[in-house]
């Protein structure tokens, strides 16, 4: 149906679209305000495009992916992301200036993982 491919089409913030953060293998979708807040305010001291790799996950999705059962990515806290011509560990610099609670760095996939999770601050590396 043609009409489906409109589906989450919505601007939400300046330069972020709903069907960015998508679940790919279904179109649901979950997201925090503060995670979209902190991702707005990455994408303006960057000045470049922050491309989401991995915002929402169904359940289904999230275990075919390998994510951890509990994945903040379930419950619309989490996005992974790449921004291109720039340098990972400038990048994570940038992330930690605006302090989102979760940041894991995947060096070899190069792109951080962000989220605003309400637990204490947690960092690590992959
Ligand atoms: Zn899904
Ligand atoms: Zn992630």
């Amino acid at each position: 149906m043609q009409m489906l491919n409109e589906i989450n089409n919505i601007i939400i913030a300046p330069h972020f679209k709903l069907s960015e953060f998508a679940c790919p293998c279904c179109n649901l979708v979950m997201l925090h305000p503060k995670l979209l807040a902190k991702l707005v305010e990455l994408r303006d001291v960057l000045e470049r495009p922050v491309s989401i790799t991995s915002g929402y996950r169904c359940f289904e999705y999230n275990q075919k992916v390998g994510g951890v059962a509990n994945s903040y990515h379930c419950i619309g806290l989490a996005a992974d992301i790449k921004v291109k011509d720039i340098n990972l560990i400038e990048l994570l610099g940038y992330a930690e200036e605006i302090d989102f609670a979760g940041i894991g760095f995947y060096e070899k996939k190069n792109f951080l993982h962000l989220d605003v999770r309400p637990t204490k601050r947690t960092r690590w590396r992959e």
